[in-house]
Protein backbone atom coordinates (compact mmCIF):
# COMPACT_ATOMS: atom_id res chain seq x y z
CA UNK A 1 0.00 0.00 0.00
CA UNK A 2 1.37 3.42 -0.93
CA UNK A 3 1.31 6.65 1.28
CA UNK A 4 -1.44 9.02 0.02
CA UNK A 5 -0.64 12.80 -0.95
CA UNK A 6 -3.27 14.70 -1.54
CA UNK A 7 -3.30 18.18 -3.04
CA UNK A 8 -5.28 20.49 -6.11
CA UNK A 9 -3.67 22.77 -7.74
CA UNK A 10 -6.64 25.67 -7.36
CA UNK A 11 -5.90 25.57 -3.87
CA UNK A 12 -2.50 27.48 -4.95
CA UNK A 13 -4.81 30.41 -6.71
CA UNK A 14 -6.34 31.15 -2.97
CA UNK A 15 -4.75 34.66 -2.84
CA UNK A 16 -5.68 38.23 -1.42
CA UNK A 17 -4.82 41.19 0.34
CA UNK A 18 -1.61 42.78 0.08
CA UNK A 19 1.08 42.06 2.82
CA UNK A 20 4.98 42.72 3.56
CA UNK A 21 5.36 39.83 5.51
CA UNK A 22 2.04 40.06 7.97
CA UNK A 23 1.96 43.74 7.52
CA UNK A 24 -0.74 45.42 5.55
CA UNK A 25 0.83 47.34 3.38
CA UNK A 26 -0.03 51.11 3.32
CA UNK A 27 1.53 53.99 5.32
CA UNK A 28 4.76 53.44 6.00
CA UNK A 29 4.76 49.76 5.07
CA UNK A 30 6.01 50.28 0.95
CA UNK A 31 4.22 47.44 -0.86
CA UNK A 32 6.21 44.04 -2.55
CA UNK A 33 6.63 43.81 -5.85
CA UNK A 34 4.88 40.85 -5.55
CA UNK A 35 2.96 41.54 -2.92
CA UNK A 36 -0.09 39.35 -1.65
CA UNK A 37 -1.15 37.07 0.93
CA UNK A 38 1.67 36.26 3.08
CA UNK A 39 0.82 32.58 2.51
CA UNK A 40 1.76 32.27 -0.75
CA UNK A 41 1.60 29.69 -2.52
CA UNK A 42 4.87 29.21 -3.58
CA UNK A 43 6.15 27.14 -0.55
CA UNK A 44 3.37 24.20 -1.47
CA UNK A 45 4.00 24.19 -5.17
CA UNK A 46 7.67 23.97 -4.70
CA UNK A 47 7.10 21.02 -2.19
CA UNK A 48 5.28 18.98 -4.53
CA UNK A 49 7.49 19.94 -7.37
CA UNK A 50 10.58 18.89 -5.41
CA UNK A 51 8.91 15.45 -5.59
CA UNK A 52 8.62 15.37 -9.32
CA UNK A 53 11.49 16.07 -9.91
CA UNK A 54 13.33 13.82 -7.88
CA UNK A 55 10.53 10.99 -8.41
CA UNK A 56 9.10 10.42 -4.98
CA UNK A 57 5.59 11.76 -6.72
CA UNK A 58 5.72 8.38 -8.29
CA UNK A 59 6.12 6.86 -5.04
CA UNK A 60 3.15 8.19 -3.97
CA UNK A 61 -1.06 7.91 -3.86
CA UNK A 62 -1.63 11.25 -5.33
CA UNK A 63 -5.03 12.78 -5.66
CA UNK A 64 -7.57 15.29 -5.39
CA UNK A 65 -10.50 15.15 -3.57
CA UNK A 66 -13.85 16.56 -3.41
CA UNK A 67 -14.24 20.30 -1.17
CA UNK A 68 -16.52 19.70 2.09
CA UNK A 69 -19.84 19.93 1.79
CA UNK A 70 -21.61 22.79 3.97
CA UNK A 71 -22.90 19.75 6.28
CA UNK A 72 -19.55 18.65 7.13
CA UNK A 73 -17.84 22.43 7.54
CA UNK A 74 -20.73 23.03 9.76
CA UNK A 75 -19.70 20.10 12.25
CA UNK A 76 -17.62 22.79 13.34
CA UNK A 77 -18.30 26.25 12.18
CA UNK A 78 -22.25 27.65 12.49
CA UNK A 79 -24.06 27.86 9.84
CA UNK A 80 -24.21 31.73 9.43
CA UNK A 81 -20.95 31.84 9.72
CA UNK A 82 -20.68 29.85 6.41
CA UNK A 83 -23.35 31.60 4.66
CA UNK A 84 -21.76 35.25 5.38
CA UNK A 85 -18.46 33.22 3.94
CA UNK A 86 -20.52 31.69 1.16
CA UNK A 87 -22.09 35.61 0.02
CA UNK A 88 -18.85 37.61 0.49
CA UNK A 89 -16.84 34.74 -1.56
CA UNK A 90 -19.91 34.61 -4.09
CA UNK A 91 -19.75 38.45 -4.55
CA UNK A 92 -16.07 39.99 -4.58
CA UNK A 93 -14.28 38.40 -2.07
CA UNK A 94 -13.43 39.60 1.56
CA UNK A 95 -12.32 39.00 4.73
CA UNK A 96 -14.21 37.78 7.71
CA UNK A 97 -11.04 37.90 10.22
CA UNK A 98 -7.46 38.69 11.27
CA UNK A 99 -5.41 38.50 8.28
CA UNK A 100 -7.59 36.08 6.05
CA UNK A 101 -8.45 37.45 2.67
CA UNK A 102 -9.71 35.81 -0.21
CA UNK A 103 -10.66 36.34 -3.73
CA UNK A 104 -13.85 35.58 -4.86
CA UNK A 105 -14.58 31.88 -4.91
CA UNK A 106 -12.41 31.69 -1.56
CA UNK A 107 -15.00 29.91 -0.29
CA UNK A 108 -14.91 26.89 -2.46
CA UNK A 109 -10.77 26.42 -2.30
CA UNK A 110 -11.05 26.95 1.37
CA UNK A 111 -13.82 23.86 1.75
CA UNK A 112 -11.30 22.00 -0.92
CA UNK A 113 -8.59 22.71 1.12
CA UNK A 114 -10.28 21.50 4.06
CA UNK A 115 -11.72 18.20 1.68
CA UNK A 116 -8.23 17.61 1.03
CA UNK A 117 -7.63 16.67 5.12
CA UNK A 118 -11.05 15.43 5.49
CA UNK A 119 -10.39 12.59 2.87
CA UNK A 120 -6.95 12.11 3.47
CA UNK A 121 -8.21 10.97 7.40
CA UNK A 122 -10.73 9.00 5.94
CA UNK A 123 -8.89 7.31 3.14
CA UNK A 124 -6.52 6.26 6.36
CA UNK A 125 -8.86 5.27 8.66
CA UNK A 126 -10.64 3.19 5.92
CA UNK A 127 -7.40 1.15 4.66
CA UNK A 128 -7.16 2.62 1.19
CA UNK A 129 -3.29 4.21 1.85
CA UNK A 130 -0.67 2.83 4.14
CA UNK A 131 -0.50 6.81 5.92
CA UNK A 132 -1.59 9.95 4.44
CA UNK A 133 0.05 14.07 3.75
CA UNK A 134 -2.69 16.46 2.67
CA UNK A 135 -1.49 19.87 1.17
CA UNK A 136 -3.95 21.52 2.03
CA UNK A 137 -3.97 25.35 1.81
CA UNK A 138 -5.47 27.53 2.87
CA UNK A 139 -3.82 26.26 6.13
CA UNK A 140 -6.20 25.85 9.27
CA UNK A 141 -4.65 25.40 12.74
CA UNK A 142 -5.61 28.67 13.78
CA UNK A 143 -9.69 29.11 13.16
CA UNK A 144 -12.06 29.05 15.62
CA UNK A 145 -15.58 28.17 14.87
CA UNK A 146 -16.60 31.85 14.18
CA UNK A 147 -13.01 33.63 13.60
CA UNK A 148 -10.78 32.82 10.84
CA UNK A 149 -7.23 34.50 11.80
CA UNK A 150 -3.99 33.86 10.89
CA UNK A 151 -3.95 32.96 6.99
CA UNK A 152 -6.54 30.12 8.35
CA UNK A 153 -10.31 30.25 6.79
CA UNK A 154 -11.53 26.85 7.98
CA UNK A 155 -10.35 24.23 10.63
CA UNK A 156 -9.54 21.73 8.29
CA UNK A 157 -8.06 19.21 10.79
CA UNK A 158 -10.89 19.61 13.34
CA UNK A 159 -13.36 19.27 10.31
CA UNK A 160 -11.56 16.25 9.18
CA UNK A 161 -11.83 14.78 12.46
CA UNK A 162 -15.34 15.33 13.29
CA UNK A 163 -16.37 14.10 9.75
CA UNK A 164 -14.43 10.75 10.42
CA UNK A 165 -15.81 10.62 14.07
CA UNK A 166 -19.71 10.78 12.04
CA UNK A 167 -18.75 8.52 9.95
CA UNK A 168 -17.76 6.34 12.75
CA UNK A 169 -14.42 5.59 11.42
CA UNK A 170 -12.31 5.95 14.55
CA UNK A 171 -13.23 7.46 18.33
CA UNK A 172 -10.01 8.56 19.71
CA UNK A 173 -8.18 11.15 17.79
CA UNK A 174 -4.48 12.32 18.83
CA UNK A 175 -3.05 15.50 17.11
CA UNK A 176 0.03 16.97 17.54
CA UNK A 177 0.64 20.50 16.16
CA UNK A 178 4.11 21.10 15.61
CA UNK A 179 4.13 24.43 13.23
CA UNK A 180 5.49 27.19 15.06
CA UNK A 181 2.50 29.27 16.13
CA UNK A 182 0.28 27.60 18.63
CA UNK A 183 -2.76 25.87 17.43
CA UNK A 184 -5.11 28.00 18.82
CA UNK A 185 -8.28 27.20 16.78
CA UNK A 186 -8.03 23.57 17.23
CA UNK A 187 -7.30 23.96 20.92
CA UNK A 188 -10.29 26.30 20.98
CA UNK A 189 -12.19 23.29 19.34
CA UNK A 190 -11.84 20.21 20.92
CA UNK A 191 -10.77 22.27 24.72
CA UNK A 192 -13.70 20.41 26.60
CA UNK A 193 -13.36 16.78 24.95
CA UNK A 194 -11.26 13.71 26.15
CA UNK A 195 -11.96 12.03 22.74
CA UNK A 196 -9.37 14.59 21.15
CA UNK A 197 -6.19 14.89 22.43
CA UNK A 198 -4.67 18.56 21.18
CA UNK A 199 -0.75 18.53 21.72
CA UNK A 200 0.97 21.93 20.88
CA UNK A 201 3.89 22.29 20.22
CA UNK A 202 5.39 26.29 19.36
CA UNK A 203 7.18 28.83 19.66
CA UNK A 204 6.67 30.49 23.03
CA UNK A 205 4.45 34.18 23.16
CA UNK A 206 5.12 33.96 18.65
CA UNK A 207 1.42 33.65 17.40
CA UNK A 208 -0.93 34.32 19.04
CA UNK A 209 0.79 36.10 21.59
CA UNK A 210 -2.45 35.71 24.36
CA UNK A 211 -2.42 31.97 23.95
CA UNK A 212 -0.72 28.35 23.73
CA UNK A 213 0.26 28.56 27.62
CA UNK A 214 1.38 25.51 29.21
CA UNK A 215 -1.56 25.80 32.33
CA UNK A 216 -4.01 25.41 29.22
CA UNK A 217 -4.71 21.98 29.26
CA UNK A 218 -8.72 21.26 28.71
CA UNK A 219 -11.90 22.02 30.65
CA UNK A 220 -14.26 19.69 32.29
CA UNK A 221 -14.20 16.30 30.43
CA UNK A 222 -11.65 17.96 28.24
CA UNK A 223 -9.54 18.20 31.27
CA UNK A 224 -5.86 16.96 30.43
CA UNK A 225 -6.40 16.27 26.82
CA UNK A 226 -4.64 19.63 25.73
CA UNK A 227 -1.00 19.91 26.01
CA UNK A 228 0.78 23.61 25.28
CA UNK A 229 4.36 23.02 24.90
CA UNK A 230 6.06 26.48 24.46
CA UNK A 231 9.69 26.34 23.67
CA UNK A 232 11.39 30.03 23.80
CA UNK A 233 12.78 31.08 20.62
CA UNK A 234 15.84 29.71 19.87
CA UNK A 235 15.45 25.98 20.23
CA UNK A 236 17.09 23.58 17.64
CA UNK A 237 17.15 19.67 16.97
CA UNK A 238 17.82 18.66 19.78
CA UNK A 239 15.48 20.37 21.74
CA UNK A 240 12.83 19.51 19.40
CA UNK A 241 13.21 15.61 18.98
CA UNK A 242 13.48 16.22 22.88
CA UNK A 243 10.33 17.45 23.64
CA UNK A 244 8.68 14.71 21.12
CA UNK A 245 10.58 12.28 23.20
CA UNK A 246 9.72 13.04 26.63
CA UNK A 247 6.89 15.11 26.23
CA UNK A 248 4.23 14.58 23.04
CA UNK A 249 5.25 10.43 22.11
CA UNK A 250 4.38 10.07 26.41
CA UNK A 251 1.10 11.57 25.95
CA UNK A 252 0.16 10.15 22.89
CA UNK A 253 0.94 6.14 24.87
CA UNK A 254 -1.45 7.28 27.94
CA UNK A 255 -3.94 8.48 25.08
CA UNK A 256 -4.56 5.34 23.15
CA UNK A 257 -5.15 6.66 20.38
CA UNK A 258 -6.91 5.07 17.09
CA UNK A 259 -4.97 7.56 14.86
CA UNK A 260 -2.32 10.30 14.84
CA UNK A 261 -2.81 13.44 13.23
CA UNK A 262 -0.04 15.89 12.53
CA UNK A 263 -0.82 19.57 11.95
CA UNK A 264 2.49 19.98 9.70
CA UNK A 265 3.59 23.23 9.61
CA UNK A 266 7.41 23.95 8.53
CA UNK A 267 7.83 27.32 10.24
CA UNK A 268 9.71 26.23 13.19
CA UNK A 269 12.37 25.66 9.71
CA UNK A 270 15.91 27.93 10.22
CA UNK A 271 15.20 29.95 7.19
CA UNK A 272 11.54 30.76 7.82
CA UNK A 273 10.57 34.34 8.29
CA UNK A 274 7.81 34.01 10.62
CA UNK A 275 9.19 32.02 13.29
CA UNK A 276 12.80 32.13 15.31
CA UNK A 277 13.58 28.06 15.90
CA UNK A 278 16.41 26.47 13.99
CA UNK A 279 15.05 23.16 12.76
CA UNK A 280 16.59 21.56 9.73
CA UNK A 281 15.39 19.03 6.73
CA UNK A 282 16.68 16.20 9.28
CA UNK A 283 14.38 17.25 11.81
CA UNK A 284 11.30 17.10 10.61
CA UNK A 285 12.52 13.66 8.97
CA UNK A 286 13.50 12.53 12.19
CA UNK A 287 9.80 14.15 14.18
CA UNK A 288 7.63 12.62 11.61
CA UNK A 289 9.88 9.06 12.29
CA UNK A 290 9.11 9.34 15.63
CA UNK A 291 5.11 10.13 15.02
CA UNK A 292 5.20 6.71 12.43
CA UNK A 293 7.03 4.88 14.80
CA UNK A 294 4.15 5.52 17.56
CA UNK A 295 1.43 5.16 15.79
CA UNK A 296 2.77 1.58 14.29
CA UNK A 297 3.20 0.70 18.39
CA UNK A 298 -0.15 2.36 18.98
CA UNK A 299 -2.65 2.23 16.25
CA UNK A 300 -1.86 0.34 13.67
CA UNK A 301 0.24 2.94 11.97
CA UNK A 302 -2.65 5.23 11.47
CA UNK A 303 -0.69 8.57 10.67
CA UNK A 304 -2.00 11.55 8.58
CA UNK A 305 -0.68 15.16 8.01
CA UNK A 306 -2.48 18.46 7.24
CA UNK A 307 -0.09 20.87 6.24
CA UNK A 308 -0.24 24.19 7.66
CA UNK A 309 2.65 27.23 7.82
CA UNK A 310 6.02 27.63 6.83
CA UNK A 311 6.85 30.79 4.56
CA UNK A 312 10.58 30.06 3.52
CA UNK A 313 9.96 29.19 -0.54
CA UNK A 314 13.43 27.83 -0.71
CA UNK A 315 14.09 25.71 2.63
CA UNK A 316 10.36 24.18 2.73
CA UNK A 317 10.58 21.71 -0.23
CA UNK A 318 13.71 19.91 1.51
CA UNK A 319 11.53 19.75 4.45
CA UNK A 320 8.55 18.60 2.46
CA UNK A 321 10.21 16.26 0.75
CA UNK A 322 12.10 14.62 3.92
CA UNK A 323 8.68 14.04 5.78
CA UNK A 324 7.53 12.24 2.68
CA UNK A 325 10.18 9.69 2.48
CA UNK A 326 10.26 9.26 6.15
CA UNK A 327 6.34 8.49 5.82
CA UNK A 328 6.45 6.69 2.95
CA UNK A 329 9.84 4.95 3.36
CA UNK A 330 10.96 5.30 -0.26
CA UNK A 331 14.72 5.43 -0.81
CA UNK A 332 14.49 8.66 -3.13
CA UNK A 333 16.30 11.49 -1.79
CA UNK A 334 16.31 15.06 -2.00
CA UNK A 335 19.32 15.75 0.16
CA UNK A 336 19.53 19.15 2.19
CA UNK A 337 21.48 21.75 0.36
CA UNK A 338 21.93 23.48 3.36
CA UNK A 339 22.36 20.62 5.83
CA UNK A 340 26.12 21.81 6.76
CA UNK A 341 25.24 25.75 7.43
CA UNK A 342 21.97 24.85 9.33
CA UNK A 343 24.01 21.93 11.40
CA UNK A 344 26.84 24.45 12.58
CA UNK A 345 23.74 26.57 13.38
CA UNK A 346 22.70 24.81 16.31
CA UNK A 347 22.56 26.10 19.75
CA UNK A 348 25.75 25.14 21.88
CA UNK A 349 25.55 22.99 24.38
CA UNK A 350 24.82 24.71 27.25
CA UNK A 351 21.90 26.50 25.70
CA UNK A 352 20.46 23.00 24.84
CA UNK A 353 20.99 22.04 28.32
CA UNK A 354 18.37 24.95 29.23
CA UNK A 355 15.88 23.81 26.91
CA UNK A 356 16.34 20.45 28.24
CA UNK A 357 15.58 21.54 31.75
CA UNK A 358 12.44 23.31 30.69
CA UNK A 359 10.97 20.30 29.00
CA UNK A 360 12.09 18.22 32.17
CA UNK A 361 9.97 20.62 34.08
CA UNK A 362 6.70 20.46 31.70
CA UNK A 363 7.57 16.66 32.11
CA UNK A 364 6.76 17.07 36.21
CA UNK A 365 3.50 19.43 35.11
CA UNK A 366 2.00 17.07 32.54
CA UNK A 367 2.93 14.21 34.04
CA UNK A 368 3.50 14.57 37.89
ZN1 LIG B 1 2.64 28.82 11.59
Amino acid sequence: MKTGFYFDEKTFWHGGGNFALTLPVGGLVQPLVAGGLPEAPETKRRFKNLMDVTGLSNALALSTAPMCSVEELSLVHPLDFLQKFKALSDDNGGNLGLRTPFLKGGYELAALSAGLSRTALADVLTGKVKNAYALSRPPGHHCLPEWPNGFCLLNNLAIAIEAARTAGLAKRFAVIDWDVHHGNGTEHIFYERDDVLTISLHEENNYPTDTGFIADKGRGAGLGHNMNIPLPAGAGHLSYLEAMEKLVVPAFERFKPDVIIVACGYDAGTYDPLGHQLCTAETFRLMTRQVREAAERLCGGRLMMSHEGGYSEAYVPFCGHAVMEEMSGSQITAPDPMAEVVAARQPNPRVVQFFSGLIDEMAVEFFG
